[in-house]
């Protein structure tokens, strides 16, 4: 009779620390820039027809949706369509044509640049896609794809500026980037410019064309397409491209979901798929595709 009451008090215990656990994680989730912006997106992907049949299983592997972590302001790779008000790129088409093939369910989340690499990092979501450079730095906590895209950076000032020929010129000049990007490690360890970083790369273009800063470096593909689409003619690339890059898509280390998402890569590759999407975004198809 004791011991069964003792058992009783005991599990009782149990259970009041276990509900303790559970509120404790879920409020401490957030940590600045990491925070999912308002622009969620679950994509049904028909991982249905895998369903296991014993219906008690429910929280199975094949049931599960993974997280995936894009940016929320990098065209034309993942950005708000201004009418719709929903996230598009050729990013946004790939991982929904690659988690098809894989046969997982996604959810994709859109946060500021640092926040993807960071959180893929810590292990916080499982897919990261934000045309993401493939560096050694970050493959110490991320593990990549095999590459996707070449890209590069580049300098661009505002249009009526003649002076900034090249990155040898920009001594004592104010060049703006992003936070947490590729260039503003090679502004801080290539050139003798000071860097300027900004969460979104757009506040850096509308910089330079406003005066406020000399110069900008960043993505080809970004600076082409903003150039050439939303600055109105007032800025403008200077030389050829600093540095050959490649986008890659970002894992935890360890995670079981690059060596899928590698092969369907190369399934999209070779059947076509790739190319179409590159094609309807870039305007031509990758070489070889
Ligand atoms: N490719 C750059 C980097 O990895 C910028 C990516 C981005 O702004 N989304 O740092």
């Amino acid at each position: 009779m004791l011991k069964k009451s003792m058992l009783i008090l005991l599990l009782g215990l149990f259970l009041v620390v276990l509900a303790a656990c559970g509120t404790s994680s879920e409020e401490t989730g957030g940590d600045g820039g990491e925070q999912p912006a308002d622009t969620e997106e679950t994509e049904d992907t028909g991982s249905d027809a895998e369903a296991t049949e014993d219906d008690s299983a429910a929280d199975t592997e094949d049931d599960k949706v993974y997280t995936v972590a894009t940016d929320n302001g990098y065209v034309p790779f993942e950005y708000l369509d201004e009418d719709s008000g929903e996230l598009v790129g050729f990013d946004i088409d790939l991982i929904k044509a690659l988690a098809d093939e894989v046969g997982i369910e996604i959810d994709i989340q859109a946060m500021e640049f640092s926040g993807v690499v960071a959180g893929i990092g810590s292990g916080r979501f499982d897919i990261g896609i934000a045309g993401m450079t493939i560096t050694e730095e970050r493959k110490e906590n991320i593990d990549f794809s095999q590459p996707y895209y070449d890209a590069g950076l580049i300098l661009a000032v505002r249009s009526d500026n003649d002076e900034i020929k090249s990155v040898d010129d920009l001594s004592g000049k104010t060049v703006a980037t992003r936070s947490g990007s590729t260039s503003e490690t090679y502004i801080k360890e290539k050139t003798e410019g000071t860097p300027e970083a900004f969460p979104q790369i757009t506040e850096a273009y509308q910089n330079v064309i406003a005066g406020r800063a000399d110069a900008v470096i960043y993505d080809v593909p970004n600076v082409q397409y903003y150039a050439n689409k939303e600055a109105g003619g007032e800025l403008k690339t200077v030389g050829e491209r600093l540095t050959g890059e490649q986008y890659g898509i970002a894992f935890p280390k360890g995670s079981e979901l690059r060596d899928k998402f590698d092969d369907a890569l190369t399934t999209l590759k070779d059947n076509g798929t790739f190319g179409d999407i590159y094609e309807e975004w870039f305007g031509e198809r990758p070489e070889g595709m």
